[in-house]
């Protein structure tokens, strides 16, 4: 997908609306347009690599930081956990290919299961 028709890069400048939940230099985050569980985000980067084997490594302690200040908003909340999950290609799942990581607030005995 080209960059110009990339949902995500669309988001990051502003031409689709999207309630952001943290802004930093590199990553934002925003709710899931179809969550998965209440409260369900997504933390994309700003700048567009198609997934993780693209984002440079220097960028890991950012992508740390935006998924602790979101989880930490979501326990604030009333999570009890959270799950964290990054498709990486189609056959992984991936269908926006602007690299994210979905962030999954959990409470026990919610009825979601990823692995177990
Ligand atoms: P993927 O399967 O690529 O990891 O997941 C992409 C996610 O992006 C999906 O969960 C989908 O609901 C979400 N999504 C797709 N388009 C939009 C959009 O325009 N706005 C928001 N907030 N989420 C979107
Ligand atoms: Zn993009």
């Amino acid at each position: 997908m080209e960059e110009g028709d990339c949902v995500f890069c669309k988001i990051v400048n502003g031409e689709i609306p999207a309630e952001k939940v943290y802004e930093g230099d590199n990553f934002v985050a925003f709710p899931d347009a179809n969550p998965k569980v209440e409260g369900h985000c997504l933390i994309v980067s700003k700048k567009h690599f198609a997934n993780v084997m693209d984002m440079p490594a220097s960028l890991g302690g950012e992508l740390i930081d935006a998924i602790k200040s979101v989880a930490e908003i979501k326990l604030k909340e009333g999570a009890e956990g959270f799950n964290l999950v990054m498709n990486n290609s189609p056959s992984a799942g991936q269908i926006v290919m602007h690299a994210h990581v979905h962030l999954l607030p959990r409470k026990k005995g919610d009825g979601f299961s990823i692995i177990r």
